[in-house]
């Protein structure tokens, strides 16, 4: 058996997809008469700056010989990769191994690239160690999601699946011709075991791309049938090809437990407790502030979060809560958020019961006091505090959720989750 990894082969602005580039090499092999197993669609850190699109790499398993494995995928890459874009430097890995003989390394490697930044050199050694064979084009960059898509096939997610269909070629780069009713309808039958195909809120489909990509439409869902019932029922210009991917989509793989200090662009989950009230800004962002094991942070939701940035403003100090996000330099951008306890009172200066004036302090431990007539009181009253927002559960809409993002309704959980979609 042979693994065969690829990272980088597309380009924002030329278009192409390394989930077309890796569904054609396993074409040619299969046309060759070999076997190749489910590919594995593995999302890395999403907040690495030399990223792809999405920050994508496919992998998976054949029982081809390495020479002839090597050959189809030289020429498939050279054929359809973006080479000469710009900032497209597509990388290639090939292991002699069945994905059970997994080096503990690798599969380690593949972990670290979920949580941190790695280089180019730290990639190009652990493949040499155990005598991968590896190309880049380009800067190579693409190497580092290469291997680390190889490694990701031996981890035990709780992998979820996509059904990607392909355009025919002579459509790419015009207006894709999808039935927004049809997917709204389809994913209605299928939800939750579908997600994301269909952002009610904003009426969009949100499993159309807008890139100039082969790509028609991505189904997400908790299993090969599922995705293909749902595929079934979209209308749409002719599919050239279906490909059903596992994929670490959709399970939180990238979210780390807190640590001190938080290292930049890595994912958290962190528990804390709001310290000011949250802040609008020009443009629409939201922004809180937050203690939190690691110290204090401030929380962001940004204008493409919608609805979810109504929860943030509606969050006063003391309230409890768990953020889900992307650190980078000392401001969390959310994912989601959990809040486990909303303060229902709030402490205010009493009102004057004979004339109706409001008191001021008497002193430190001296209660208040009308200025007016006289009437001293205890302290603050107690007071009810009306809430906008309600405790469980809250995340950003399809349209703003990063691929590695667990939507709610793959959560195990009973507290409430908001919208119910
Ligand atoms: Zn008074």
């Amino acid at each position: 058996m042979v693994l065969i990894g690829i990272d980088d082969t597309d380009s924002t602005t030329a278009g192409m997809c390394t989930t077309y580039v890796a569904a054609a090499i396993a074409d040619r092999l299969t046309g060759a008469g070999a076997a190749v197993g489910m590919p594995y669609l593995i999302r890395l850190n999403p907040a690495v700056e030399h990223k792809t699109r999405g920050n994508a790499a496919v992998a998976f398993e054949t029982d081809a010989a390495v020479a002839s494995a090597h050959d189809h995928a030289m020429r498939v890459i050279q054929e359809h990769a973006c080479i000469d874009s710009p900032g497209t430097d597509p990388g290639l890995v090939i292991a002699d191994h069945p994905i059970a003989a997994m080096p503990r390394a690798v599969r380690r490697f593949s972990t670290t690239c979920l949580h941190r930044i790695v280089s180019m050199d730290t990639a190009g050694e652990l493949a040499d160690d155990y005598g991968y064979a590896r190309y880049g084009w380009g800067t190579g960059r693409g190497i580092i999601g290469a291997l680390a898509a190889v490694g990701a096939m031996a981890t035990h997610q709780p992998w979820s699946y996509e059904l990607i269909a392909y355009r025919s070629p002579a459509r790419w780069g015009s207006p894709r011709a999808v039935d927004p009713e049809s997917v709204a309808a389809a994913s209605s039958i299928t939800y939750p075991a579908v997600w994301d195909s269909f952002d009610h809120a904003a009426d969009y489909p949100v499993c159309v791309p807008r890139t100039p990509c082969p790509v028609l439409y991505g189904i997400r869902g908790e299993s090969p049938a599922v995705v293909r019932q749902t595929a079934a029922a979209i209308g749409s210009e002719s599919v050239s090809r279906r490909q059903i991917f596992r994929t670490n989509q959709g399970t939180d793989a990238h979210i780390h437990a807190p640590e001190v200090p938080l290292r930049e662009r890595t994912a958290y989950r962190l528990p804390g407790t709001v310290v000011a009230p949250p802040q609008t800004v020009e443009g629409g962002h939201v922004f809180v502030d937050v203690t939190t094991p690691a110290g204090q942070i401030t929380a962001a939701a940004f204008e493409p979060t919608k609805g979810f940035r109504d929860v943030i403003r509606a969050l006063v100090p003391r309230d409890r809560l768990t953020l889900y996000g992307t650190h980078v330099a000392g401001q969390v951008n959310l994912e989601k958020i959990h809040i486990r306890e909303l303060r229902h009172h709030s402490w205010e200066t009493p009102t004057c019961p004979r004339c109706d004036a409001r008191m001021s302090s008497a002193g430190r431990d001296a209660g208040y006091r009308c200025g007016r007539c006289g009437t001293s009181a205890a302290g603050r009253i107690r007071m009810p505090m009306a809430r906008s927002v309600t405790a469980g559960w809250h995340e950003v809409p399809p349209s703003a959720r990063r691929h590695l993002a667990r939507p709610l309704v793959r959560h195990p959980t009973s507290a409430p989750i908001t919208p119910p979609a």
